[in-house]
């Protein structure tokens, strides 16, 4: 592993690779504008994508303003988007936060975090994935993916998806910062899976403390 002065360098590697791998790739929730984003963000906690634009799909063909969500009981709402985890809790949130969109916002949603993070149901995570996809500000959200990644990658010890957010910004060049987002999302998703990361196909192992720590215990990594 690398080390000291090469730490950059070998942090400018992995962005390359990643981005030679993964350049163009951006989210995979389906929306078409900065509203229809941030709902099928609240709806993606702890659902994968693919789950979230099942529901969506019919979802946004029928409400498509906050006002059409604000006026909805959480149990009506719950039945549209049953097919997400956590609904009940979802429909919640969405609901409180389209009211608060309508009386407070204009019926718009915020471009500024502060603003996006007092929404309920939006976090960390969804108010840097809102700004950074749909109004192009530079910000790193950390999911399950990119906290996993930057971990194994030896970029943070974070112990919470702030303190990871934070040690990636310093880390990373800030007009990386919502490519690299995407880029650790696909990679996490296709090669550095949670169970058994497909190491042996992995383009960023010479870079990788993870790889090579587990490399050298146990003489290679199983892959699936
Ligand atoms: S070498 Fe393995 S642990 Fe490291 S990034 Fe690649 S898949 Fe993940």
């Amino acid at each position: 592993m690398e080390s000291g002065g090469n730490e950059k360098e070998r942090i400018n590697r992995i962005l390359e690779s990643l981005e030679q791998q993964y350049e163009g790739r951006t989210t995979a929730l389906k929306y078409s504008n900065p509203f229809e984003l941030l709902i099928a963000v609240i709806l993606s906690a702890q659902t994968t994508d693919k789950q979230v634009n099942k529901v969506t799909e019919k979802l946004f063909q029928e409400l498509s303003t906050p006002e059409d969500f604000a006026k909805l009981t959480p149990e009506q709402l719950e039945q549209k988007i049953k097919g997400v985890g956590l609904a009940k809790s979802k429909s919640r949130n969405i609901i409180e936060t389209c009211q608060m969109l309508v009386k407070e916002y204009n019926s718009q949603v915020p471009q500024k975090k502060e603003d996006l993070l007092r929404l309920p149901g939006v976090g960390q995570k969804t108010a840097n994935v809102v700004i950074s996809i749909a109004f192009g500000e530079p910000a790193l959200a950390v999911d399950t993916h990119v906290f996993r990644l930057a971990k194994r990658l030896g970029l943070s010890k974070g112990k919470n998806v702030l303190q990871t957010e934070e040690d990636l910004m310093a880390l990373l060049p800030k007009t990386k910062w919502a490519s690299a987002h995407h880029w650790f999302i696909w990679h996490g998703r296709e090669v550095c899976t949670a169970r058994n990361p497909k190491c042996s196909l992995c383009k960023l192992s010479l870079y990788c403390p993870y790889y090579q720590e587990n490399s050298a215990l146990a003489g290679g990594l199983k892959t699936d």
